[in-house]
């Protein structure tokens, strides 16, 4: 495994080839992301791993600040899953001076996650952008957990670059909420609570998919996610391709919440 530091010194040494794995992170990481980097390990050549928190994502200066960091053991673990190579670069080594920052959506992407986080995913694409014109991968590995982001980042990569966008499963905790870096910022107590959301949700999802109740009824959900203590920033039923015409079987229920201040999603 090779760590490298900056983008020149990985593309000087990865020149010749041209099947690699890209699984981009912000480290911390857990189940959900090692399965990404299995799956690039199976269908690639070489696996390369970014670990870099992004601050051109993040909406709130203080979220930022206190997203989880643990680069040692994350260079650990990539160690042992047998990764060929690690980027950890600086800012200023993706975002030059003269790089574009942030990359517009459309208005009508302006829903879910980019309603409440005015800028988040023009922050992600910009990166996302970055990393792909400077560096050649056969093939990105995105998870489905962040699905509006795999939505946006697809339909950039289609437009741009030759690049195939390979989408994973989201991997959960004994089948309830997803894996997150976020859930270290939870003591086991809140944690709790993840699970017993991710039960309202499995149920109401069931409910949808046997059309007992309206679709788009969802008021008694949030009133049953609230009094866990959770306060709901939105819930919605949408397609795959994230409209609002939804039919059985063409349906997932979309949300995002806080605990105790820190800001989770999740779509099942
Ligand atoms: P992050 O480090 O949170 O930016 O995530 C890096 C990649 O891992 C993104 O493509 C995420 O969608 C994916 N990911 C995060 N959590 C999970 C999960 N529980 N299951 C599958 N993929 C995940």
């Amino acid at each position: 495994m090779i760590i490298f530091k900056s983008i020149n010194s990985l593309n000087k040494y990865i020149k010749l080839n041209n099947n690699i794995g890209f699984v981009p992170t912000m480290g911390s990481l857990h189940k959900g992301h090692i399965s990404l980097i299995k799956k690039s390990l199976k269908m690639s050549n070489k696996t390369l791993v970014s670990l870099f928190v992004n601050p051109y994502q993040f909406n709130k200066k203080q979220d930022f600040k206190k997203y989880p960091r643990n680069l040692q053991s994350d260079i650990k673990l990539l160690k042992k899953l047998k990764v060929n190579y690690i980027l950890i670069p600086r800012v200023s080594d993706i975002f030059e001076k003269t790089s574009i920052k942030s990359i517009d959506i459309e208005h009508k992407d302006k829903i879910l996650c980019a309603k409440y986080r005015p800028g988040h995913f023009e922050g992600v694409l910009a990166v996302i952008n970055q990393f792909l014109l400077k560096i050649k991968v056969g093939k990105i590995f995105l998870g489905e957990k962040d699905y509006q982001q795999l939505y946006l980042i697809k339909k950039l990569v289609e437009k741009k670059f030759k690049t195939k966008v390979i989408s994973c499963k989201t991997i959960r905790y004994k089948n309830t909420y997803a894996y997150s870096s976020r859930n270290n910022l939870l003591n086991p107590k809140k944690l709790k609570i993840l699970i017993k959301v991710a039960a309202i949700l499995k149920k109401y999802k069931y409910i949808l998919k046997k059309s007992i109740i309206n679709i788009h009824r969802n008021t008694t959900i949030i009133k049953n996610i609230t009094n866990l203590g959770v306060k709901v920033e939105y819930l919605e039923v949408r397609n795959y391709k994230l409209g609002k015409k939804t039919s059985k079987k063409n349906f997932k229920v979309f949300i995002a919440y806080y605990i105790d201040g820190v800001r989770f999603i999740d779509n099942f």
